[in-house]
């Protein structure tokens, strides 16, 4: 199934039953976010603190500075709240 196909949160089976293993991949859930993490690459020390905490595995670690992956982060805030710097802001999501 290739990445535009892939079905949204509202095809999560009811009360989230896992019925395959890896099965989180399949469904983008980013657009259930009421906000969204912006990081600020500049105060970015690269800790990774916040790839490591991030329950979505939404954080993507680059060559230099870390990137969040929108189609799947949920907009929880705890890389913002983890984040040692400050380097991350929830702002308001708009759609
Ligand atoms: S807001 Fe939550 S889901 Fe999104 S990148 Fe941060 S920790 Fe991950
Ligand atoms: S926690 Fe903050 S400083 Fe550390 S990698 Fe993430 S954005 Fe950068």
């Amino acid at each position: 199934m290739s990445e535009e196909q892939k079905p949204g949160w509202r095809s999560i089976p009811i009360a989230g039953i896992i019925t395959e293993p890896g099965s989180a991949m399949k469904y983008k859930t980013g657009d259930w976010r009421a906000y969204r993490p912006i990081i600020d690459e500049e105060k970015c020390v690269n800790c990774l603190l916040c790839w490591i905490y991030c329950p979505d595995a939404a954080i993507k670690r680059g060559e230099e500075k870390v990137s969040v992956d929108y189609e799947y982060c949920k907009g929880c805030g705890i890389c913002a709240n983890e984040c040692p710097v400050g380097a991350i802001k929830m702002v308001e999501e708009r759609r």
